[in-house]
C-alpha cells in the first residue's frame, strides 16, 4: 500500500487509522447491516454520533456551557454572508480585519448586506503578517468583529485574542481550529470548515454563544438562522451524515493523541523544523510571513527563482511529499501541516530542503 506525505492545504491529510476505521465499519456500521451512509439521520445510531461530536468537542476545546457546537452546510464559504445576515443590522457597523483572500471574501460577502468598517488591514504587505494593536481602527461599537485567525494561503496566524474587548468577535478558523487550546470565552462565534483540520469537506462546525441565538431575526429562511439549527441539534434537515461521522472519528483520535496540549507541542515542533530550514539557508529560503506571525499550520517560502520552485516541488514530489505548491498570490511553497501530518513528515521535507539546497 503506498501512502504519501500529503502537504495539501485543504482538503487535507487524514490520520490513516481513522481512514483505516472507517473504511473496517464501512460496510456494516455497528451490527445494523448499514454503512453510516445508508442509515436515517434520525436513527439512534446517528444521533449518538452527532451527539458524541458534539460533546467531544466541547470537552477538547473546554467550551463553557453557554456555548452551542453545530454541524451546518455550505462550507466556510457560506458563514461569510449567514453571520453579516444574523447580525448586522441596520443602523449597525461591523468591523473586519483583512489579514488575507478568505478575509476579503468573508468582507466582501458582509458589504451586500451592510455596513461594514475595514478595521485593518496588511494587503500592502501581501498579507505577511498578523496586524498589530496600533494598525487597527475600530468603531466606537461594532456590532461585531469578524477575523481569520489562520490565513491559510499567506501562512500567519493570530497568536493574542486579547486586544479585541467585549464586542462579539467571530473568527474563521477553518484552518487551525484544535491546533492547540483555546480560550472560547473569548469568542461569540467560530467557524471552521472540516476539511484542513477537522476531517473530509461537506461539514462546517460553529461554536456560538446562546446569547447570539436570541439575536437571530426572525425573518431569515430557516436555513440561515443559527437558532433553528441550535434548536434541532443540527438536525433540522438532513446533515452531511458521512462527514459528521468522520469529523466524531478525527475528535476522538485527537483525544487518544493526548489532546490540544499534544497537539500544540506536535505542532510547534512540526512547523519549527521548516522554519529552522528556512532561517538556517542564508537567505536561500524565505519565508513569507514576518517572524512574529508564523503560522504552525501553514508553512510559506519562495525559493531564490521559479525555476528552482519547479524543480523543488517535482523533486519533493517523486519522494513522496506532494502538495507543496504555493497558491498563485504568494506562489513558491506551502506546506500545510495539519494535525494529521505527522512528525516524520516534517522531518523528511526538512532533511530534503536541507539536501536541495545543496
Ligand atoms: C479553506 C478556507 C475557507 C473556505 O472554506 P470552504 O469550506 O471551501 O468554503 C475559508 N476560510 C479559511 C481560513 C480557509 O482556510
Amino acid at each position: 500500500m503506498k501512502r504519501v506525505f500529503n502537504f495539501n492545504p485543504g482538503p487535507a491529510t487524514l490520520p490513516l487509522e481513522v481512514l483505516e476505521e472507517a473504511q473496517k465499519e464501512l460496510t456494516n456500521y455497528k451490527d445494523t447491516g448499514m454503512s453510516v451512509m445508508e442509515i436515517s439521520h434520525r436513527s439512534k445510531e446517528f444521533e449518538e454520533i452527532i451527539e458524541q461530536a458534539e460533546t467531544s468537542m466541547k470537552e477538547l476545546l473546554g467550551i463553557p456551557d453557554n456555548y452551542r457546537v453545530l454541524f451546518l452546510q455550505g462550507g466556510a464559504s457560506t458563514q461569510f454572508f449567514m453571520i453579516p445576515m444574523n447580525y448586522l443590522r441596520e443602523g449597525e457597523t461591523a468591523d473586519y480585519i483583512l489579514t488575507g483572500s478568505f478575509a476579503e471574501k468573508a468582507y466582501k460577502e458582509a458589504v451586500k448586506i451592510g455596513k461594514v468598517n475595514v478595521a485593518g488591514t496588511t494587503k500592502e504587505s501581501n498579507f505577511n503578517h498578523i496586524p498589530s494593536p496600533d494598525e487597527l481602527n475600530f468603531s466606537p461599537s461594532p456590532s461585531y468583529i469578524h477575523i481569520t485567525s489562520n490565513n491559510t494561503i499567506f501562512g500567519t496566524q493570530w497568536k493574542d485574542y486579547s486586544i479585541f474587548g467585549d464586542f462579539p468577535l467571530a473568527a474563521d478558523m477553518s484552518s487551525d481550529i484544535l491546533c492547540g487550546p483555546l480560550d472560547v470565552s473569548r469568542f461569540a462565534l467560530i467557524y471552521a470548515g472540516a476539511q484542513k483540520n477537522l476531517g473530509p469537506s461537506g461539514v462546517t462546525v460553529v461554536i456560538i454563544r446562546e446569547d447570539m441565538l436570541e439575536k437571530v431575526p426572525a425573518e431569515l429562511p430557516s436555513m440561515l438562522k443559527y437558532n433553528i439549527h441550535a434548536e434541532n441539534n443540527s438536525l433540522y434537515n438532513t446533515p452531511p451524515s458521512f462527514s459528521v461521522y468522520m469529523v466524531n472519528l478525527i475528535l476522538q483520535w485527537v483525544k487518544k493523541e493526548g489532546g490540544l496540549e499534544k497537539m500544540k507541542e506536535k505542532n510547534e515542533k512540526k512547523s519549527s523544523l521548516l522554519y529552522e530550514a528556512i532561517d538556517q539557508s542564508d537567505g536561500f529560503y524565505k519565508g513569507h510571513a514576518v517572524k512574529e506571525s508564523r503560522s504552525i499550520m501553514n508553512v510559506t517560502f519562495r525559493l531564490p527563482d521559479e525555476e528552482k520552485e519547479k524543480k523543488f516541488i517535482s523533486e519533493a514530489t517523486s519522494r513522496g511529499l506532494v502538495g507543496l505548491k504555493g497558491h498563485r498570490s504568494v506562489g513558491g511553497i506551502r506546506a500545510s501541516i495539519y494535525n494529521a501530518m505527522p512528525l516524520e513528515g516534517c522531518e523528511k521535507l526538512a532533511d530534503f530542503m536541507e539536501e536541495f539546497k545543496k
